[in-house]
């Protein structure tokens, strides 16, 4: 008998009729002999509603009741399901973050998991029930709901999991699979049928949205063996895993995009030791996460220092900018929001030279102008414009043969 996590997403849980789906798929597992911890987020749509409320009752939310707010959607599915399932005869019960209880930091809206208290759970499956648990959401050492950020319930599951230490960790989702990029956006795009946790780490914090970032941290770190899966058919599949040997001859494994991005340029800034620590150290201090940075050269003493964050926390950093701008005595900064990430990532590259040239000609033959570049050993990211930014994957996607089996 196994423990297997199975967390479905908004989609498959956007309705009734695909809650029972749900259930249905829940069942069989439970039938076929195991032990089922079902982990769920809000109903499509549902989180984004939330938020706009919160907005539209203060123009800057005190976060502590905006987490309490946004963590409801889950409340409505997991308990949708668990009446579901005790109507169908199985015995089931739902927990909410706070009873399991799932520990995190007091960082609002992008709370980090500490720690998951499996007994409770564990009771509830010895007795022969099916555990459904709210993603998305935990509380801190105060007894306040924090939220997970955007996409967290797979950050909830794979923390289970690795409490549990369950057997796998399967994320239902609106497609079969991790494929090479987004099929949404690219209909070339190939399915894989395994990529080795540092590959999917590189898509997912480059903004393939199929796996939020922290859920994969946290199953490379405890070894938990994920398999993203669609919940409408019973095809498909890809297991995000340890490296294996036929994955090195990959140089190139995926496209990413993401379009939560804004770049900031600080104009004029002088040129001496601190200014960095200045204007970042705040940010920081505000748990803004800043992404690419760039400084051009100094002519006269003064330079230019360009950086991207998160567009949902543009406002807030450039709040915190203008304090630092005046501080350091730089002219002024400019914020542009019309722009989107585009990252090439691939295992290989770190023994394939010029991929990154690729990269770059690639993009001057669609006519794409590169604004900023970074990279790693598996990855190279471009900024752009945002309208480019399916025609940059596409054309990338093709550049590298990626649409041909592996
Ligand atoms: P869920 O609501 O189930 O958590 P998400 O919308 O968060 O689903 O994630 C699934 C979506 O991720 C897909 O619909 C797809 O558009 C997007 N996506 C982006 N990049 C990829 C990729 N490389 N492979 C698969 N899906 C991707
Ligand atoms: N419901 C939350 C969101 O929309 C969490 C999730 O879907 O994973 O971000
Ligand atoms: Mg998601």
């Amino acid at each position: 008998m196994a423990l297997i996590v199975q967390k479905y997403g908004g989609t498959s849980v956007a309705n009734m009729e695909r809650i029972a789906n749900v259930a249905r798929k829940v069942i069989r597992t439970k039938e076929e002999g195991n032990s089922v911890v079902v982990v769920l987020s809000a109903m499509s749509g549902e989180t984004d509603r939330l938020i706009q409320l919160a907005r539209q009752a203060a123009d800057v939310p005190d976060l502590r009741e905006y987490d309490a707010l946004i963590s409801t959607g889950e409340q409505v599915t997991i308990t949708l399901l668990a009446i579901m399932l005790n109507g169908m005869g199985h015995k089931a019960k739902s927990f909410l973050g706070f009873q399991v209880p799932v520990s995190t930091d007091q960082a609002f809206s992008k709370a980090r998991i500490l720690s998951v208290e499996k007994d409770a759970i564990l009771k509830e499956l010895d007795e022969g029930r099916i555990v459904v648990v709210a993603g998305f959401q935990g509380k801190d050492a105060d007894n306040n709901i924090t939220t997970l950020g955007r996409g967290g319930s797979d950050t909830s599951a794979v923390a289970l999991a690795a409490a549990l230490n369950a057997d796998v960790c399967d994320i239902y989702t609106d497609v079969d699979g991790v494929y090479t990029t987004d099929p949404n956006v690219c209909a070339k795009a190939r399915r894989l049928d395994q990529i080795t946790y540092d590959e999917m780490l590189e898509m997912a914090r480059a903004g393939a949205k199929v796996l939020q970032p922290r859920s994969v941290e946290l199953a490379k770190k405890y070894n938990v063996p994920v398999y993203v899966k669609s919940s409408f058919s019973d095809e498909g599949g890809t297991l995000v895993t340890k490296e294996t040997k036929g994955m090195e001859k990959e140089i190139v494994s995926g496209v990413t995009y993401d379009r939560d991005q804004a770049k900031i340029t600080v104009i004029h800034v002088p040129d001496r030791p601190g200014i960095a620590a200045a204007i970042f150290a705040p940010l920081a201090e505000n748990n803004i996460m800043v992404d690419m940075i760039i400084q051009n050269s100094s002519i006269h003493g003064f330079t230019d220092l360009t950086f991207t964050v998160s567009r949902k926390e543009a406002r807030e950093a450039t709040r915190i900018i203008a304090d630092a701008v005046r501080e350091v005595g730089a002219e002024k900064f400019e914020v542009d929001e019309n722009v989107a990430k585009v990252s090439v990532i691939g295992n290989g590259m770190i023994s394939h030279a010029g991929v990154a040239a690729k990269i770059f000609q690639t993009l001057f033959r669609e006519q794409i102008n590169i604004q900023m570049i970074s990279t790693s050993e598996i990855k190279v990211s471009c900024v752009v414009e945002l309208k480019y930014t399916e025609l940059a994957v596409m054309a990338l996607h093709d550049a590298f043969g990626l649409e041909s089996a592996r």
